[in-house]
């Protein structure tokens, strides 16, 4: 399948056009006009090497959404015409222990990533989501709700499982209190979230122009963390924080504002390791986390979820030609909340 998108060539070039071919479709296969492109900060992390050696050309791109043009001559659960979803992974294993439970993304074989690396067959590059259209299995896929506004769907597809997943996982809801660190394009999502799951809600961040949208949002506070001594106050007041910042952060200074048993849950991935002191987690019997996206059967949950609740990401669509730009807005932390590529304009 000829396709058309955008591509890193190596870490320290920008975006370029790309045209290349993508493999046929098998009997299991999707095939996808994708309407919709997100961009993750997993993206600028792998495009730029920042997570070790990357596989080039990359077609970066992890957030998808399109509807379905072609099937396989075995698939059932799609029919053309349908919307759809394509997120952070394309295959799995299977038959291991994690992917039994639909736990995918904790495949103990590795799972194949939707771009950076080579489908199961160990030769085939994974071209991503930057590009006009896309061919999956249908296994991993999953079905689009059809009264949700499409331009914000997209980075439901790891943006938003990667915050619901933790919050359903440590039982956020109504009596808990949540803490998200960073409203970038995760964190916009936890807030909406947790909200929706009935929980208090604070988000901390160290741009002090997002408090209104925050608020709008549904958050019940807002903390801005450029002095950290702002977090003093707080200190054992939390049953879960969640840190979605893409840099490094005094992680201890938010593990003291945990109660009892609270838990931290690390999501963002800055590349260099975090330095936690020992006292502050025994001081509370303390746990700290981490958690990946999220399974094949949550991603639906998730999706039905928003479509119940009418919940989107807040996007800014872009055209294709915007995306080095983009880059730059999402790493200055200038993004309102989610770059959302307009697949026409590859
Ligand atoms: P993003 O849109 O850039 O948001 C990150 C937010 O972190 C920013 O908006 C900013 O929020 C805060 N931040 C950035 N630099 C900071 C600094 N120097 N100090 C303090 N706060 C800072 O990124 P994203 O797409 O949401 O991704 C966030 C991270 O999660 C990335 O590292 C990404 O790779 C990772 N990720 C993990 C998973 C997973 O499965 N665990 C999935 C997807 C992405 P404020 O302006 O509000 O402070
Ligand atoms: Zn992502
Ligand atoms: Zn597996």
């Amino acid at each position: 399948m000829k396709s058309r998108g955008l591509a890193v060539k190596d870490p320290k070039s920008a975006l370029e056009p790309f045209e290349f071919e993508r493999r046929e479709l098998r009997d299991n296969d999707v095939a996808i006009e994708i309407a919709y492109a997100g961009i993750c900060h997993s993206d600028i992390h792998q495009a730029r090497e920042e997570w070790g050696p990357s596989l080039y050309p990359m077609v970066p791109g992890h957030e998808i959404v399109g509807s379905v043009t072609g099937l396989g001559r075995a698939v059932t659960k799609f029919k053309v015409g349908d919307l759809i979803g394509v997120g952070v992974f394309i295959d799995s294993c299977r038959t291991c222990p994690s992917c039994l439970k639909g736990l995918q993304q904790y495949c103990e074989n590795g799972n194949t990533g939707t771009y950076n690396g080579y489908e199961r067959d160990g030769k085939t590059i994974a071209f991503g989501g930057y590009s006009n259209n896309f061919l999956i299995d249908a296994d991993f896929a999953v079905h689009v709700p059809k009264n949700l506004d499409l331009t914000g769907v997209a980075p439901l597809m790891c943006a938003g499982i990667t915050l619901y997943s933790p919050l359903k996982h440590w039982k956020a809801g109504k009596g808990t209190k949540v803490g998200i660190i960073g409203l970038g394009g995760l964190g916009h999502m936890g807030v909406k979230f947790a909200k929706a799951l009935g929980a208090d809600v604070t988000v901390f961040s160290h741009s002090p122009n997002k408090e209104s949208d925050a608020i709008a949002m549904g958050a019940d506070k807002f903390v801005v963390t450029k002095d950290i001594s702002a977090l003093k106050p707080l200190s054992r007041t939390f049953d879960l924080i969640l840190n979605t910042v893409s840099a490094e952060l005094d992680i201890s200074a938010y593990l003291n504002l945990l109660r009892l048993d609270g838990t931290l849950v690390v999501i963002g991935l800055p590349g260099k390791p975090y330095s936690v002191g020992a006292g502050v987690l025994l001081g509370a019997r303390r746990s700290m986390a981490g958690s990946q996206v999220g399974g094949i059967p949550e991603i639906q949950e998730m999706l039905d979820f928003c479509g119940t609740h009418n919940i989107t990401s807040d996007v800014e669509v872009i055209n294709a030609d915007y995306a080095n730009t983009a880059y730059e807005r999402t790493i200055a932390s200038d993004v309102k909340y989610r770059f959302v590529i307009d697949a026409r304009t590859f």
